[in-house]
């Protein structure tokens, strides 16, 4: 079943994972609220992150940079310089485009076009589908998808602008609205939201608001490094805000103008980076898999053009409702950024290696995620629709939410079965005592059938029911979100069962 987006966020926002921002005043474009269950999964991802990073590793340490930091900053990390984006108007629809992504998104429709004209060629003909790879690298469409793409990248490598723009005018390239083959020059934008450091405005110092988190590392690279007393190789880890005036802000919160990144920089020996890179790889993307992530909805993408202090980088993607897309990148970096920062301040930012006997700058491989894409992830691949039975013996249609047990927002719900006293009591008493080692949500309105489904769309893993029997025998029933089985449990009982169900120690043993 496929998932349309605008579904999932009035989903989101109903059950109050995520609301659009300032929606009393309208909104504000790529703005977002994280509501109640919203922020419980937000941190559980973070703090899942956190644990396998930092706790888990003994060579990588924490750290919290401010969000405001000195401009020269990024002078030196070659934001000012850089960091744009090129953007087009169409002259009809006015709506306004990255080029890359409108260039982009064009020669994917090309490719997809080429692949279903071959497979229902193949299929007429009676042919295999093994020859489907062949019959499509001969499609025209499938050959202009591949050189709007080596144009792009040649152009993008440039900052060519006057090229993209007559990239867009020679292909004809329309815009997905209005169809509409009329547009502006391309022109560049600063992606980096300004303010003013200091009370009085002739005096004030523009800054910027940071669009990562990195050179937070990297600027306190030394301090680090003197205080955790590191010996490289050894990573510092953060998870923080970033902002960015993106020029499109869309796909719900896949790109948000202000977001989170959970970014860790790792020091390594010159020379040993192609390892630690390919350890980084591997590792990040288990973590993505062992919360649940099924592999085919997850996959490496190599950038096949490198920013050119670079020496590798890949995308962890994963398939969003609208494709697939990047969650995380792995770079190698090289010493750019250390070097940067030597250079812009005129300090030393190096390192002493006994082993060596020698000082250098070290390499750096860095894992970059975004928090907000992460929960998009998790929302998207949790999201279900089926059919379930009901207790009369009938079926209905159940929405439910997938997460895996240790991200959900409540995980365990507490029903007494009716609301009569010693029901009620009994079902306080238990929730009162699991509320210390769970987040537990108790409830009594409505039928146990529609209490079973509200949690099951918050994404419940557990639901406890209070029954007549307790009443008797002291057992309770015990439902499982996913596979609907009930089991029946000492009540004495409960609080261990689910402690084994939610043990991160035991996740954490899995990475
Ligand atoms: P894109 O190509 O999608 O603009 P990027 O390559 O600029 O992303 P990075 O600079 O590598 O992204 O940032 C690292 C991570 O931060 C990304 O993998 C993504 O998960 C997250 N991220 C970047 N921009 C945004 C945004 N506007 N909204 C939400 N998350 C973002």
């Amino acid at each position: 079943m496929s998932l349309d987006l605008q579904k999932l966020a009035s989903f989101a926002k109903e059950q109050g994972f995520i609301y659009p921002g300032s929606e009393l005043y309208e909104g504000i474009g790529g703005i977002y609220d994280y509501g109640p269950l919203g922020v419980e999964l937000k941190r559980r991802i973070a703090d899942l992150w956190w644990r396998a990073m930092v706790q888990l590793h003994e060579n990588i340490v924490g750290l919290d940079a401010a969000i405001l930091m000195h401009p020269r900053v990024w002078e030196a990390s070659g934001h000012v310089e850089a960091f744009h984006d090129p953007l087009v108007d169409n002259k009809v629809s006015k709506k306004r485009y990255r080029v890359d992504t409108l260039i982009e998104e064009y020669a994917q429709r090309l490719e997809e076009r080429a692949h279903k004209e071959v497979e229902k060629k193949l299929r007429k003909a009676g042919l295999p589908p093994e020859k489907a790879k062949e019959e499509v690298e001969k499609h025209k469409d499938y050959q202009r998808a591949q050189s709007l793409r080596a144009r792009l990248a040649e152009a993008m490598a440039k900052k060519d602008w006057p090229a993209l723009t007559a990239l867009l005018e020679e292909e004809k390239i329309p815009c997905p609205e209005s169809g509409s083959t009329e547009w502006t020059p391309v022109r560049q934008f600063n992606l980096m939201f300004s303010t003013h450091l200091g009370a009085v405005a002739e005096e004030a110092q523009e800054i910027y608001l940071r669009p990562e988190t990195a050179q937070g590392i990297f600027v306190d690279f030394p301090l680090v490094l003197k205080t955790a007393r590191l010996k490289v190789p050894f990573g510092i880890a953060q998870i923080g805000k970033a902002f960015r005036n993106e020029i499109v802000a869309r796909q719900f919160i896949f790109r948000m103008r202000e977001f989170e990144q959970m970014e860790m920089q790792f020091f390594v020996p010159p020379g040993t980076e192609g390892q630690w890179y390919e350890y980084w790889k591997e590792k990040r993307l288990r973590w993505h898999q062992h919360l649940g992530l099924r592999p085919e909805y997850l996959r490496f993408k190599d950038h096949e053009h490198l920013a050119h202090y670079a020496r590798a980088a890949t995308d962890i993607e994963f398939a969003f409702p609208f494709g697939f897309r990047e969650i995380e990148g792995i770079h190698s970096r090289t010493d750019y950024d250390l070097s940067r920062h030597a250079q812009f301040s005129g300090k030393k930012l190096e390192y002493y290696d006994e082993s060596q006997g020698r000082s250098y700058v070290p390499y750096v491989i860095e894992t970059s995620a975004g928090l907000d894409r992460l929960v998009l992830a998790h929302l998207s691949h949790g999201y279900s629709e089926e059919l379930a039975p009901t207790a009369e013996g009938g079926q209905e249609l159940r929405t439910v939410l997938k997460l895996h047990p240790l991200l959900a927002p409540i995980q365990v719900a507490v029903f007494p079965l009716i609301r009569k006293e010693d029901f009620v009591q009994k079902a306080r008493a238990l929730y009162e005592e699991l509320r210390f080692y769970f987040l537990t949500a108790y409830e009594e309105k409505d039928s146990i059938g529609r209490r079973y489904r509200r949690y099951d769309a918050k994404g419940t893993p557990f639901a406890i029911t209070i029954d007549g029997q307790t009443l008797e025998d002291e057992t309770v029933t015990i439902r499982d979100r996913d596979t609907l089985q009930q089991i029946r449990l000492p009540m004495a009982q409960v609080r261990a069962y689910l402690a084994e169900k939610f043990d991160v120690a035991q996740w954490l043993r899995t990475l």
